[in-house]
């Protein structure tokens, strides 16, 4: 179908999805399923999570499985979405280093993404970072314009990302011809879902996530060591439900019961424990179904496979195509027809 808008999603193999994913992207992806004037494209992007765990690989190889199992079990469906793997595309690191040229480092170290994440990873990287982690705004935006991506649903992190996308896209065809499409961000209204400890963002690399296939066990005991009103010692102490993280779990998990549960906590009505307890209850039934379908997916890895090459498959082809276009544009289809 040629009127057809492309979409492009992708998450790192670095860990398990979370909840933060879930509302902040899966969700969104899952309903996008419904629309068809779009084709949906997935991509598992085990070189970019290379960027920041270049001395693990066995943990990205692991990863790649346990992403992909997430993405079935909460009903990315294959038939309506393909699934891909990063590194069996070849033109993506192609593409990279013909963009290289269009982006200053001096661009790349004002993103302010980029700059969280690498005083984050301050025990990988010291005082210097590496040229391929600096880069991976240039290699993101390879992934979305080969699949020429237009619409690319994403957590707000993600945005100065899409942004500097936007800036390689225009260059490009300001120098050498109107060639690629410029993406769009698509925010999801749960643009960031904070972490277990207070942290603005719930993230795999930052150990404060409720995994969607954590058991009930674990998910009772990270929900009882979430961060609550530090200002609230006993059961009858005024709570302050804005700066609890129960209180604000249960806005995404109790979502009819919330109203009530933080007038009875302002009243100093309700206590901690039983209000930690009646959330691990809620998040527990919620990914109760989440955590059946991975089972099912879990008992064949055959069929695990056979999903993450069909889609590869088809993603090579796509961006062949784009590759094709881009060399053509840059004057460098020497043995083309
Ligand atoms: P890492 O810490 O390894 O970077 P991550 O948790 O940030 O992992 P990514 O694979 O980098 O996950 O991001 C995948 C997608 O999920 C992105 O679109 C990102 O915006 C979104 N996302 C990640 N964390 C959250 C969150 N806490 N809330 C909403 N969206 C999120
Ligand atoms: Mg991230």
């Amino acid at each position: 179908m040629q009127n057809k808008k492309r979409s492009l999603t992708g998450d790192r193999p670095t860990g398990r999805l979370h909840i933060g994913h879930y509302f902040g992207s899966l969700q969104s992806r899952v309903k996008m399923q419904e629309d068809d004037s779009i084709e949906r494209f997935v991509m598992i992007a085990d070189v970019q999570a290379l960027t920041d765990n270049f001395n693990n690989p066995q943990k990205v190889r692991d990863n790649v499985y346990q992403v992909l199992l997430d993405y079935l079990s909460v009903g990315i469906d294959p038939e309506k979405t393909t699934i891909f793997l990063q590194s069996m595309i070849p033109e993506l690191a192609e593409l990279t280093v013909y963009y290289s040229n269009l982006v200053t480092l001096a661009r790349l170290e004002r993103n302010p993404t980029v700059k969280t994440e690498i005083a984050q990873k301050k025990d990988l990287f010291g005082e210097s970072v590496t040229y391929g982690f600096l880069g991976y705004p240039v290699s993101q935006a390879a992934d979305i314009t080969a699949f020429e991506g237009e619409l690319v649903p994403v957590g707000e992190d993600q945005l100065p990302l899409i942004e500097q996308c936007r800036e390689i896209v225009r260059k490009f065809n300001s120098i050498y011809g109107e060639t690629l499409k410029e993406p769009k961000a698509v925010l999801s209204s749960n643009k960031r879902i904070k972490g277990l400890d207070g942290n603005e963002k719930m993230g795999k690399s930052l150990g404060n996530a409720i995994y969607l296939s954590d058991s009930e066990e674990e998910i009772t005991k990270k929900v009882m060591g979430a961060v609550t009103d530090p200002g609230r010692i006993r059961k009858d102490d005024l709570g302050n439900p804005d700066v609890c993280m129960v209180a604000y779990y249960h806005g995404l998990f109790s979502k009819d019961e919330v109203e009530k549960i933080c007038e009875e906590c302002r009243a100093g009505k309700r206590g901690c424990v039983d209000c930690k307890k009646q959330l691990a209850k809620n998040i527990i039934e919620a990914l109760r179904p989440i955590r059946e379908k991975r089972k099912y997916y879990e008992e064949r890895p055959e069929l695990l496979e056979k999903i993450l090459k069909d889609g590869t498959k088809k993603a090579q082809e796509i961006a062949k195509e784009t590759m094709r276009k881009v060399k053509e544009s840059m004057k460098l289809n020497y043995f083309d027809e």
